[in-house]
């Protein structure tokens, strides 16, 4: 395969252990499937150690009131918030997984490999500094660039995949002109974050770029979404380390949303984050997210961590696309070159 030859991989036991009594759609079977996906892409691997993330690190992006809340519910069964279950090892397991997104954000800080995948659950784009949302306890890819800003790197472009809108990692970062946060989503729809005109604040004005895309996007829009918006947006930014919030709930067959984005489409989206990212010089790591249809997420994963190393991926951007996601990518674009 060209490109690069080694992965670093974050994965433990203990994430199958965050697991509701009911039926769930974010269960343990997910992160089976992206195991078989990762197993079935047939990559060198290289796995790092466990690692719990040190309250330092954690006190970085949570309020110190809710990691002393989530401390006190260690070992407890309940809801933390209507969508959002917490089975005894639930605590734990966010923390490690935390941890994981850590230790693969500090070791391509510091040039050990120039790709990550951490395969975790809990998922984390929707955990805000002060409370558990949508299914995430812990915002782990924000831990992820606080270890790789803590390990040297300056700035850090995030980017969300996932078919909703990551408002946790956007609120961390909303005044944060050191880490760009970049997400293609679809709009009007859970968590209801993620219009066009949220850009950041204050200093961090211009490093929130929102991609909101209506419902039926599929390869095509993707395709040139990511690379009229999200690729010259990183290439821009000159990012140190890129993380992807590597969410597959824009699959076609997704139980949740109501994208069509196939694994095909995945894997160019991947491959166009990583060639921006190359270009640029840092390193990338991806971290699971979201996607609910078992079969698709093995599949997807498959094909996004060969795409991730530099596999080539078939080019959708001449299929036809309606017109109204082609107005919806124009807007993005104009907005982000704040036109
Ligand atoms: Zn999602």
């Amino acid at each position: 395969m060209p490109g690069h030859d080694r992965v670093l991989v974050v994965d433990d036991a203990l994430f199958d252990l965050h697991a509701a009594t009911a039926n769930h759609p974010e269960r343990p079977a997910r992160l089976d499937a992206a195991r078989a996906g990762l197993r079935a892409a047939g990559l060198s691997t290289e796995q790092l150690p466990p690692v719990d993330a040190a309250r330092a690190l954690l006190s970085r992006v949570h309020a110190e009131p809710y990691l002393n809340r989530l401390d006190d519910l260690r070992g407890a069964r309940g809801m933390l918030d209507p969508d959002t279950y917490m089975s005894p090892r639930s605590i734990d397991a966010a923390v490690r997984a935390a941890g994981g997104v850590g230790a693969i954000g500090a070791a391509l800080a510091t040039g050990e490999s120039l790709r990550g995948i951490a395969l975790v659950r809990p998922p984390c784009h929707h955990a805000l500094p002060n409370k558990a949302m949508g299914f995430c306890l812990l915002n782990n890819i924000a831990v992820g660039a606080e270890a790789a800003r803590a390990a040297g790197a300056r700035r850090v472009a995030i980017v969300d995949i996932d078919v909703h809108h990551g408002n946790g990692t956007q609120a961390i970062y909303w005044r944060d002109p050191d880490v760009l946060y970049l997400s293609m989503h679809q709009h009007p729809f859970y968590p209801g974050t993620g219009d066009l005109r949220e850009r950041g604040e204050g200093p961090g004005l211009g490093s929130t770029i929102n991609v909101p895309l209506s419902e039926g996007a599929d390869d095509a829009v993707y395709a040139n979404a990511v690379e009229e918006v999200v690729t010259p947006a990183v290439r821009a930014f000159r990012p140190d380390v890129v993380l992807v919030s590597a969410g597959f709930d824009a699959f076609v067959a997704d139980p949740l949303a109501g994208m069509a984005v196939t694994a095909e489409g995945f894997a160019f989206v991947v491959s166009a984050i990583g060639r921006a990212a190359d270009d640029v010089g840092a390193p990338v790591g991806m971290v699971l997210e979201g996607g609910y249809d078992l079969a698709g997420l093995e599949e997807c994963m498959r094909a996004a961590s060969r795409a991730l190393m530099g596999e080539g991926a078939r080019d959708p951007r001449d299929h036809p696309m309606s017109g109204r996601h082609r107005v919806e990518i124009e807007r993005a674009a104009a907005a982000r070159e704040g036109t």
